[in-house]
């Protein structure tokens, strides 16, 4: 008999499997606690159940790790990049970022990407396979074992497309914000999309405090199916739409992202069509990142990012630059990959 993946379940699923082993009500809450806030790695650890209620958790559950398989410090600041193994050998990669609000981790939702944006490492090797729930988790509180140090916000940015390993990422902000366990606040969270239009829509009925950031990269159905395949699936009018809908549903104003690339899309004219496209969803705010150069090559990070900014502040949008961390051990946006041993 297979074990169930006892990090997976949400506190009511762990709680009905505990009443069918004979156990009183209370040992569910008791055990949560022992696995989302202590962080127990051994049900042995967990002191105050019995010594045969430890031996059938044994029995019934599998409690995973994940091992650390590398740890790159960066020189430059305070972020660190894991190479995470997986229970069944597979690889990820997780990013611990500081700033000045806190620190922040960069997750992984699967085991390479399938979406194949034309300048990201994380699809070059192709896709493997969704994380579980557990395992998503695991990158929290795996780093935060190792590290000492709190994760006090997240991003699903690192390796995979959220929206395509819909319902494990569902459930594992269900689990993250669980009273009973960690109970993160989930506007402390943002969920990057390369912008799978019907689960976006998905998501908004549930009116979660989720900030979604948006993989926008240009502003027209031309130059975008140039370089994001997604688009030729959905085109540019759908994904805004898309991103109105949520908007208006949860109040969540939406985070675009934009990889300003040498000679593809940082001229004055794509700036333009960009303001043309996102004044009607103001108040929204772009996220300006120097496209980060990869070894497969192809792009050139844009020299114009200052002026592009000026551009569209100019142009009444709300922009920013991301500040790129981690430059000096890969971990930047889009860097990050499964193979990396
Ligand atoms: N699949 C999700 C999350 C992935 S990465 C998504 O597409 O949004 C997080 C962000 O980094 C995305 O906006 C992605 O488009 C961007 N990115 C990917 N490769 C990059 C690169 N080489 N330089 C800068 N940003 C990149």
């Amino acid at each position: 008999m297979t074990k169930t993946d006892i990090l997976s379940l949400s506190f009511n699923e762990l709680e009905a499997e505990i009443l069918a082993m004979g156990e009183k009500k209370f040992r569910a809450k008791q055990l949560f606690e022992w696995l989302h806030k202590k962080k127990v790695t051994e049900f042995s650890q967990c002191t105050n159940l019995s010594a045969q209620f430890v031996a059938a958790l044994d029995e019934k559950f599998c409690l995973n790790n994940l091992k650390i398989k590398k740890r790159l410090v960066s020189s430059i600041d305070n972020t660190v990049k894991y190479l995470y193994e997986l229970p069944d050998g597979e690889r990820v990669e997780t990013v611990l970022m500081s700033y000045s609000h806190g620190n922040s981790l960069c997750i992984s939702t699967q085991v390479g990407c399938r979406m194949g944006c034309a300048f990201c490492a994380s699809t070059k090797a192709g896709f493997v396979r969704n994380l579980t729930p557990a395992e998503m988790l695991l990158q929290i509180y795996e780093t935060e074992r190792d590290s000492g140090r709190p994760v006090e916000s997240l991003v699903l940015m690192g390796i995979g497309e959220p929206l395509d390993n819909y319902d494990n990422v569902l459930k594992f902000l269900y689990l993250l914000s669980s009273p009973e366990g960690r109970n993160m606040s989930l506007r402390h969270v943002s969920l990057s999309t390369c912008g799978l239009v019907d689960r976006i829509n998905e998501l908004a009925e549930f009116k979660l405090g989720l900030t979604l950031s948006l993989s926008l990269h240009a502003p027209t159905d031309e130059k975008r199916s140039a370089i994001m395949p997604i688009n030729k699936k959905y085109c540019v009018a759908e994904v805004i739409e898309a991103c109105r809908n949520y908007f208006e549903k949860t109040g969540r104003r939406i985070s675009f992202e934009f990889s300003l690339i040498a000679d593809v899309n940082d001229n004055r004219e794509t700036a333009m069509e960009l303001i043309k496209l996102l004044k009607p969803l103001s108040p929204c705010h772009v996220n300006l990142i120097p496209v980060n150069e990869i070894r497969e090559g192809g792009f050139r990070k844009s020299p114009n990012v200052k002026s592009f900014q000026k551009f569209l502040t100019e142009g009444g949008l709300n922009a920013t630059v991301r500040r790129t961390l981690g430059s000096d051990i890969s971990a930047a946006c889009g860097q990050l990959r499964r193979d990396n041993i």
